[in-house]
């Protein structure tokens, strides 16, 4: 193709050059995107309604609006807890309309959406899916915000053209979340890529997330990282948190107990970078 017909493909509907203002997802109390920042917690999987009361009110307690918690699980052995399905889902959408909170959960395949959609407010596309052309067709044909997360070995090409199949659907409330990439690296379980967050910024009008959880895969750095990542532009951050991480059935590394998100939170707050 000469370089003239290339010129006048229309730029993606993600881009700055389709659209220069900031995209801003309102849903119920939440806002992501635009001048504030949101920081999404939560445990890795849903286990128990206990288990999701005492993390849910530790986010209501701290001001917090957007809960996480997997109820579809992705995980890489089979033998490994799956999650609960809709069960999980059942116990989230109850304690979230209990204690007042926006929730969030990842699909892993088109026939989980019509189930799903009844339960949560927001769809996670997990990294693994990035590419499941099929599941982001049919979730851009949903009126839900799609959180996006990046593929393990995904370029930032890629990443943007996974979200275009979204909107190309309809469906413009999309968000963007860097989760670390997979590199020679073993200190962390993978590599944060700071250098996204002004990249995708820059490149599109979405709302930029960084997940310090499953980036870091430890807890010792998620204060650090969170701030990088906010002092890089991102909109929110993403944090694991159970009541008991030692018994938590997924991630049980990675995941804060309450006083030490509370102590996160304080830290973000602290540092001048959160608004
Ligand atoms: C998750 O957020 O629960 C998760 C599985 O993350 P990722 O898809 O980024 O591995
Ligand atoms: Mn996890």
């Amino acid at each position: 193709m000469s370089d003239k017909l290339q010129q006048e493909k229309p730029p993606l509907l993600v881009s700055r050059h389709h659209k220069s203002e900031d995209t801003i997802i309102n849903i119920k109390e939440a806002v992501i995107g635009g001048s504030s920042h949101t920081l999404i917690a939560g445990p890795c999987s849903i286990e128990s309604r206990a288990q999701l009361v005492t993390v849910a009110s530790a986010l209501k307690e701290a001001g917090l609006t957007v809960l996480r918690g997997g109820a579809f699980k992705p995980r890489t052995s089979p033998y490994d807890f799956q999650g609960l399905g809709e069960e999980g889902l059942k116990i989230m959408k109850d304690v979230a309309d209990e204690i007042g909170l926006v929730t969030i959960s990842e699909i892993m395949s088109t026939n989980q959406i019509d189930t799903a959609a009844r339960y949560i407010d927001i769809f996670q596309i997990g990294a693994r899916n990035m590419q499941n052309y099929d599941l982001l067709k049919a979730v851009g044909q949903t009126k839900k915000p799609i959180l996006l997360k990046r593929g393990l070995s995904a370029t930032l090409e890629e990443f943007m053209l996974a979200a275009e199949y979204i909107l190309h659907q309809g469906n413009d409330q999309v968000m963007l979340i860097e989760r670390g990439i997979r590199t020679f690296e073993k200190a962390t379980r993978n590599t944060l890529d700071i250098s996204a967050i002004p990249l995708l910024k820059q490149e599109t009008h979405l709302p930029v997330l960084v997940d310090v959880s499953h980036s870091t895969g430890r807890k010792d750095i998620l204060l650090p990282c969170a701030k990088a990542a906010l002092a890089a532009g991102a909109d929110g951050i993403m944090v694991e948190v159970h009541p008991d991480p030692s018994i938590a059935l997924s991630d049980a590394k990675q995941q804060v107990n309450i006083d030490e998100f509370h102590a996160f939170w304080k830290g973000l707050c602290n540092s001048g970078l959160y608004h």
